[in-house]
């Protein structure tokens, strides 16, 4: 549908954007409650996108799309995944066109997390950890396991480990995601620069899995390096896990649990 907005201050009338938004909601889910209030009044959904382009100032087309289509995701639970396409058909282009527009998918994701501590009190600082990403709009913690305590991996002088995982759901992309987790640990305490690596740290916040992705950059791999040979964070994650399939061993968390056991047994029980 069309929409007449100003973006600029001198201009009279503002400019008209097309807006067209593809829903994704689960389907079976809604078609089994056979209950208007678990599906999307799509009517709702079109008066809610004219209303925050309206009040909402922005300059750039591809900013209005992103918050657009996560405004949506988080006023409307039921929609999974959104694709949306904000057309700017009077764009001034000296030459006959249709129409140009930035097109943005945005959805829910289910990551799984390790939190570890251990420096001061490792309890109460996994629990602010966890109650500050509650307090997240765009993430909801939806399992929590238990915390273990672990000896120290890598650097051995230092105190012993708590350490849990997590499974949420989020719309923020991976790296968004780790800025997030990376903020959280700073304010708690932990100092990038001068720690040691695998040292003591008041908090420690990994991103072990993200869907079925597989993600090989600079600063953020996915799933997890290790992940498959470190007891402290495949015991807690098989137990909210077990089923989960890892993208690149194609064996379920649960598996991999029960492999590092094998071998721990046949290595005298270590855990490192
Ligand atoms: P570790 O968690 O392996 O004990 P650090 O917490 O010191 O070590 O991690 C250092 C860096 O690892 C982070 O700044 C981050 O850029 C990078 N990193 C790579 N992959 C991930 C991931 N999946 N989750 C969290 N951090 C990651
Ligand atoms: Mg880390």
């Amino acid at each position: 549908f069309r929409i007449q907005k100003k973006i600029c201050g001198n201009q009279k009338n503002g400019q008209f954007f097309l807006v067209s938004a593809d829903l994704f909601l689960d389907a079976e889910f809604v078609a089994l409650a056979d209950d208007l209030s678990k599906t999307v009044d799509y009517g709702a959904v079109c008066l809610f996108i004219k209303e925050r382009m309206e009040t909402h100032p922005f300059r750039l087309i591809e900013t209005a799309a992103h918050f657009l289509a996560q405004e949506i995701l988080l006023a409307y639970p039921a929609i999974q995944k959104i694709n949306l396409r904000l057309h700017k058909p009077d764009a001034p282009i000296g030459l006959p066109f249709e129409t140009v527009y930035i097109q943005v998918e945005k959805g829910w994701h289910n990551v799984f997390l390790s939190v570890g501590s251990n420096l001061g009190d490792r309890e109460s600082a996994i629990q602010t950890a966890l109650w500050k990403l509650r307090a997240l709009p765009d993430v909801q913690v939806l399992k929590q396991s238990d915390l273990i305590q672990t000896k120290p991996y890598g650097y051995q002088e230092q105190g012993d480990f708590l350490n849990g995982c997590v499974f949420l759901k989020t719309i923020k992309t991976p790296r968004a995601l780790l800025r997030t987790l990376n903020q959280i640990e700073a304010d708690l305490g932990v100092n990038r620069s001068t720690k040691i690596h695998w040292g003591p740290r008041a908090i420690d916040l990994d991103i072990l899995l993200y869907d079925q992705l597989i993600l090989d950059e600079e600063t953020l791999t996915i799933p997890h390096k290790d992940m498959k040979n470190r007891s402290f964070v495949l015991e807690p994650l098989s137990q909210i896990a077990g089923y989960v399939r890892h993208p690149v061993f194609h064996k379920t968390i649960g598996e991999l649990w029960q492999e590092l056991q094998g071998c721990a047994d046949q290595a005298g029980g270590s855990n490192g």
